[in-house]
C-alpha cells in the first residue's frame, strides 16, 4: 500500500514550481491533493494544474484544483470549507505559496513590504488556522521557509522577515498541536531551480552556485522528498524543526 493512500492533502501555491512538485509527489504516493492556486488568472492556473497532472499520469480525482488567494482570510476559509464538505477531515497541509518583491530596505515601498508579508506569512497563518479544526490525529503541517530566514540576503528584507516569521509560527504551532499528535515543521530551501531563481541574471545565479558546497542548484524533487518524509509516519517524533535543504550553503539551524 502507498504511504499516503487516500490521505487528504492541501498544498498552497501548487500551480507550478516547488508546490506542483510536492503536490505531484503526494498524489503519486496515493493521496488526494487539493492543489491551491490564486484568484488572478484563475483559468490559466487551473490549466497549469491540469497540465502537470496529466504529464504525471495522475487521475483527475487525485488532484483537485482549488482557488484561493492565501493572503485573503475569507478565501482561505472558503477553500478549507470546500475540503471539509468533500472529505470531512484533512491529513496534511503544506504552506508553500510565496512571492518576493526585492529591493534594499532604503528603496522598499510599503506595498512591497506588505504584499510579501501578506502572502508568505499571513497566508500561512490563515491556512493553519482554517486547517486546525479539520486536521486528524497524527496530522501534519509543513511550512516552506527559506535559508534566508537564517542568513538574510541583500535586497530581501521583506522576504527574509516573512520566512523567519514562518519559523516562529511553526515552532509555536508545534507546541499548540502536540497534544493531538500533529507535527508542525518547516523546510528551509537554499537556491532551487524554479522561476523564482530563473528570473535572476545568469551571472548572479553562477556566483550563487559557486558558493554552494554541492555545486548545483537544488531541484524541486529535493524539496518534495523532504516534505514527504516530514509528512510520513516515520517522522512522527520530529516537530517544531526547521530542516535545511541547501546543498551545504548554510550548516546551522
Ligand atoms: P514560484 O515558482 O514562484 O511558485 C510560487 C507559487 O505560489 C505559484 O504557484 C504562485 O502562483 C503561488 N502563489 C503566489 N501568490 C499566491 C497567493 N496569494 N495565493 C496562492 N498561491 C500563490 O516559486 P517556488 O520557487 O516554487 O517557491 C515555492 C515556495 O518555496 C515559496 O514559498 C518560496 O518562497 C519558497 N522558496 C523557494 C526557493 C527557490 O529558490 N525557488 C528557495 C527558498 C524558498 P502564480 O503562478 O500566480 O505566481
Amino acid at each position: 500500500m502507498n504511504e499516503f493512500e487516500d490521505k487528504v492533502v492541501v498544498v498552497t501555491g501548487a500551480s507550478r514550481g516547488i508546490g506542483a512538485a510536492i503536490a505531484t509527489a503526494f498524489a503519486k504516493g496515493g493521496a488526494i491533493v487539493f492543489a491551491n492556486y490564486p484568484g488572478a488568472d484563475a483559468e490559466q492556473h487551473r490549466l497549469h494544474i491540469e497540465q502537470w497532472r496529466e504529464e504525471a499520469g495522475l487521475d483527475e480525482g487525485r488532484v483537485i484544483p482549488v482557488q484561493g488567494d492565501v493572503a485573503d482570510s475569507d478565501q482561505v476559509a472558503q477553500m478549507f470549507e470546500t475540503v471539509r464538505s468533500q472529505f470531512g477531515e484533512l491529513d496534511i497541509l503544506v504552506n508553500n505559496a510565496g512571492i518576493k518583491r526585492d529591493h534594499t530596505v532604503r528603496k522598499m515601498t510599503d506595498d512591497e513590504w506588505r504584499q510579501v508579508m501578506q502572502v508568505n506569512l499571513d497566508g500561512a497563518f490563515f491556512c493553519c488556522r482554517s486547517a486546525i479544526p479539520l486536521l486528524r490525529e497524527c496530522g501534519r503541517i509543513v511550512c516552506i521557509s527559506s535559508v534566508v530566514a537564517h542568513t538574510g540576503n541583500f535586497g530581501v528584507a521583506n522576504y527574509a522577515a516573512s520566512k523567519a516569521g514562518l519559523l516562529g509560527l511553526t515552532r509555536t504551532l508545534a507546541l499548540e498541536l502536540a497534544a493531538r499528535n500533529i507535527t508542525v515543521n518547516a523546510v528551509c530551501p537554499g537556491f532551487i531551480d524554479t522561476a523564482m531563481v530563473g528570473d535572476m541574471p545568469a551571472d548572479v545565479v553562477e556566483k550563487m552556485v559557486a558558493q554552494i558546497p554541492l555545486k548545483r542548484l537544488g531541484s524541486v524533487q529535493d524539496i518534495a522528498s523532504t516534505v514527504l518524509f516530514l509528512a510520513s509516519m516515520a517522522a512522527g517524533y520530529i516537530t517544531g524543526q526547521a530542516i535545511g535543504i541547501n546543498g551545504g550553503l548554510y550548516r546551522g539551524n
